[in-house]
């Protein structure tokens, strides 16, 4: 019998006196997958006995910092129907070692699993050294989990000669195998930036579209257990569960994880507010249990604390940023030039008066070498004029906030923040650009570069280059690399460069496809603009 604890307990009289097979049968009974097996009348606490493996979710890790890191999984022995827990807490153990093997533990502890937060765990491990390898694994009634590795942020400023990351988002279940999140897994990167859109909210296609690869289960997703359901489809995927194994996952959301181009506290079908409020609440909740996250990212009702600043060393400054809980409704639906006038309105906002005036503080104040914006939809402008002048702005991108764009870019020039690279995603297609101050003018102020990932599967195979490149190209020269294939993006930032590998996949429809670098770009340390290497 194992020792008391002082962790939470549950306590349950009658079902202390039962034996562990009436305990499983009451299970089948209420068709949860595990049983609560409760030791002693008086020490009872949870101790699960399951008939399916309650790790099939996987584990992760995340937010990195110098000491610590968060360590995740969640109990879901029924995964597709809402995880099979019985309704009680649930004691979940933790272990990080210095070791892949588990030969050198250096923290362990006792973490609760509770049914309000779909039995996840979110372990703050203290207590670690900076800048180097951690594995962690988490034990529950018997069960042992797959074992995940981790790495924590250089101490505060540091000297780091060397950090290697990866960019990834844009999964969509249906239009492809997640071959991209494989390959991410293999560079066993120092941190992984994930852009959003970590699922899509559609219901199952079921082979109506004949492209697609396999479907989502259910219908639209409304409800928390829904959001739930659906999170867990995706992450039983084996490729998607190897990247969270292989390093931490520094993560914020797109519109996917919601509905749509959703803008605040707005759909797109002019839900009522009110209405919509209740199913951004179940999301923000599924997206938090999810994800490897701190407390502060706690949701309160329909509200989440994503946003938030991570440091490595003297080498790189990271400012998470969320572009759709606080941003002002689309100017408009289409996006001609008179739309475009609207998007200038200083009024609009894509971050909301509380996250801008936080970001701008933090980007007088950056002393590293690189200030990395890790953020959603892309900054850059992409005027269409010539190729399709009645959309020539996308207006749920930074097209359609350029008074707050605009604003963002004087900021890093006024600060002369160090080295901004923008890290964004959405789009579904790579894109290299040079921020100008003022885009319609190629003579003006680079004020920094972006790197755009493309989607892991968004979109299906792709081909070598966009229709109407050419043109675009022309009209946009800030452009420095187009690729519509499916892929990631390898970073490596030194003191003196940070480079841009663009990944590619030549198809996404077919499983294991190999990856491939289809360009690199660099930049210079104190010299703004992106060069090939
Ligand atoms: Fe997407
Ligand atoms: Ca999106």
């Amino acid at each position: 019998m194992r020792a008391a604890n002082n962790a939470i307990r549950f306590y349950d009289g009658a079902l202390s006196r039962m034996s562990r097979r009436e305990l499983l049968n009451i299970a089948w009974k209420l068709g949860a997958a595990a049983v609560l097996q409760p030791l002693a009348p008086v020490t009872a606490f949870a101790q699960p006995v399951f008939r399916a493996y309650p790790f099939s979710l996987g584990v992760a890790s995340g937010d990195p910092w110098p000491d610590s890191v968060v360590l995740w999984t969640r109990l879901a022995p029924e995964p597709f129907a809402g995880g099979g827990m019985p309704m009680a807490n649930v004691e979940v153990q933790w272990e990080v070692a210095g070791d892949r093997t588990f030969r050198s533990v250096v923290r362990s502890g006792t973490a609760v699993a509770r049914p309000e937060l779909g039995h996840s765990v979110h372990v703050e491990a203290g207590g670690l050294s900076p800048h180097r390898e951690y594995w962690y694994r988490f034990r529950c009634g018997g069960e042992v989990s797959q074992v995940g590795r981790t790495r924590t942020a250089p101490a505060a400023g540091a000297a780091v000669d060397r950090l290697r990351f990866g960019v990834c988002g844009c999964g969509h279940y249906e239009t492809g195998f997640f071959t991209a999140y494989g390959h991410v897994a293999d560079e066993a990167f120092d941190f992984i930036f994930h852009t959003g859109d970590y699922i899509y909210e559609g219901r199952g296609d079921a082979g109506r579209n004949p492209s697609n690869v396999r479907t989502h289960l259910g219908q639209e997703i409304y409800t928390l257990v829904d959001y739930r359901n659906r999170y867990a489809q995706y992450k039983s995927d084996p490729n998607l569960m190897a990247a969270h194994h292989s390093a931490p996952m520094i993560v914020t959301w797109d519109d996917h994880e919601v509905d749509n181009d959703y803008a605040g506290d707005r759909d797109e079908r002019d839900t009522p507010s009110e209405v919509f409020l209740l199913r951004r609440a179940a999301a923000y909740q599924a997206y938090f249990e999810t994800m490897p996250l701190r407390a502060s990212a706690m949701p309160n009702g329909p509200h989440l604390d994503l946003y938030r600043r991570l440091r490595f060393g003297n080498l790189l400054d990271l400012n998470v940023l969320d572009t759709r809980q606080y941003r002002s409704k689309q100017a408009c639906a289409a996006s001609t030039a008179l739309c475009q006038n609207a998007a200038l309105d200083p009024a609009r906002t894509i971050l909301g008066a509380a996250q801008e005036q936080w970001l701008f503080k933090n980007l007088a104040e950056t002393a590293a070498t690189w200030t990395v914006l890790g953020q959603q939809v892309p900054t850059f402008a992409r005027d269409n004029a010539g190729t399709n002048p009645e959309a020539r702005f996308s207006m749920d991108k930074w097209d359609g906030y350029a008074g707050g764009r605009q604003r963002l870019y004087q900021r890093l020039a006024e600060a002369r923040t160090p080295n901004p690279i923008v890290l964004s995603g959405d789009v579904h297609t790579h894109w290299c650009a040079d921020l100008k101050m003022d885009f319609a003018n190629p003579k003006s102020a680079t004020v920094g570069v972006e790197f755009t990932n493309t989607s892991a599967t968004s979109g299906g195979d792709g081909s070598d280059v966009q229709a109407n490149w050419e043109r675009l190209h022309a009209d946009n020269p800030h452009l420095t690399y187009h690729s519509n294939k499916r892929g990631y993006i390898a970073c490596t930032a030194t003191p003196k460069t940070m480079q841009a590998d663009f990944r590619v996949i030549d198809r996404v429809t077919v499983a294991g496809a190999p990856a491939h670098t289809a360009a690199t770009r660099v930049v210079q340390a104190g010299q703004p603009g992106s060069l090939p290497s």
